[in-house]
């Protein structure tokens, strides 16, 4: 369906801006002995599409009830653009909300639940139904108004809610795990319309997930956080590829992790010198980050040349649909896995399971962090 290109300017008044920033200042809440939040400073820039990404129980969705008025912090500061709102209710932060339950009303329409917001603010009808359809037609649901909750899929039921967080075109959007509840593929169509909705909208949107891809696929920037502190702030480009820490490289993807010297001379592995483009380790000691598909196989016995050259033995292949899984056992006992795409070709000319096997990560793909793995 064409998406037409005056939807943002037609649901906005043409002086009022349409995003606010977000300044958060450390922001602690602690359940009895539990610190959920642990002095959280976070900049989110206006119009920005930031995510808090974490593991269970790192205070994602106690940071964003922060933010929605939910949940009262026991000190710090939260403004939207010049204005302190840590004492305001939810109901006049002027935000739009989108949960993984998506809470919409099941007796009423599909039009009634995307106009609840509006009526509630008193809006008049004529008003109401010219803002429903726009956003109906920004969620590619037009003409679903008179349609039952009942009779929609999932997918559907999302769209609505997401219609229902927009309508009132919030200068700020929060969303908590909207798209857990939707199978795979569903999932990332959701998450490409979302993207595109917000790109449209403009409003400065904080999106809650566990699931990397999702946050990685979606955000501007990523905020990682940890026991209820913020471990690294960055872009899904910088958070992969450059990971502060080991906790943030195990969390962003695959990896595995050797154990390196840090001296005066340089870096070292096993008693060979190792050409590091990166390094956040403090102290004497850090962990290399390795991710499979950033391993080079190399030719046996040719290549002497190449750097950071790892030789182990070839212990298991997986074969997994769009490529393989290498396991290489080093001598030291550590195993480093490769994700290789291989052509029909190239399974034919395979060293054999069990014999020796050589790998190499180039130098620019080679970083080290600090150990704060068991922290
Ligand atoms: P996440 O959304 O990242 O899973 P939460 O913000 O829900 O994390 O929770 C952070 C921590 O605070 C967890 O240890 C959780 O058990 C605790 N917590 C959250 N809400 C409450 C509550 N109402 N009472 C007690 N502990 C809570
Ligand atoms: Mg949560």
């Amino acid at each position: 369906m064409p998406q037409p290109n005056n939807t943002a300017s037609a649901l906005k008044g043409p002086t009022e801006a349409q995003s606010l920033p977000i300044a958060i200042r450390d922001i602690t809440k602690t359940y009895g002995s539990v610190t959920a939040l642990n002095k959280v400073s976070l900049d989110i820039k206006s119009g920005e599409f930031m995510t808090l990404l974490g593991p269970s129980g790192s205070g994602k969705t106690s940071l964003l009830m922060a933010l929605a008025g939910f949940l009262r912090p026991d000190h710090g500061s939260i403004k939207f653009g010049e204005e302190e709102i840590v004492l305001k209710p939810p109901h006049r932060r002027g935000i739009g909300m989108m949960f993984q339950s998506y809470a919409l009303f099941p007796h009423m329409n599909v039009f009634a639940n995307i106009a609840y917001p509006l009526k509630i603010r008193g809006r008049s009808k004529s008003e109401i139904k010219a803002a429903v359809d726009e956003v109906l037609e920004t969620v590619q649901l037009l003409g679903y108004g008179s349609r039952r909750i009942s009779e929609l899929s999932g997918g559907q039921r999302q769209r609505i809610a997401l219609a229902r967080a927009v309508v009132s075109r919030p200068k700020i959007l929060l969303m908590d795990e909207p798209l857990s509840a939707l199978d795979k593929n569903l999932r990332e169509l959701m998450q490409v319309e979302l993207r595109a909705m917000h790109e449209r909208l403009g409003m400065t949107t904080v999106l809650v997930t566990h699931d990397q891809r999702e946050a990685l696929t979606m955000s501007d920037r990523i905020a990682v956080l940890r026991g209820g502190a913020i471990s690294q702030i960055d872009t899904p480009e910088r958070i992969y590829n450059a990971p502060g820490s080991a906790f943030v490289a195990a969390f962003m993807g695959e990896s595995s992790f050797l154990p390196v010297t840090v001296s005066a001379s340089g870096y070292g592995y096993a008693g060979k010198p190792l050409k590091v483009a990166s390094s956040t380790a403090v102290g004497e000691t850090g962990l290399l980050v390795v991710r499979p598909e950033k391993l080079e196989l190399l030719n046996s016995g040719a290549d002497n040349q190449a750097s950071n050259v790892f030789d182990g033995t070839f212990e298991r292949l997986l074969f997994q649909g769009d490529s393989c899984l290498f396991f290489v056992r080093l001598a030291d006992g550590n195993l480093l896995t490769m994700r290789r795409h291989l052509t029909q070709g190239e399974h034919a000319s395979l060293p054999q399971v069990g014999s020796p096997i050589a790998v190499a990560l180039p130098e620019n793909e080679t970083f080290v962090v600090a150990n704060d793995r068991e922290a």
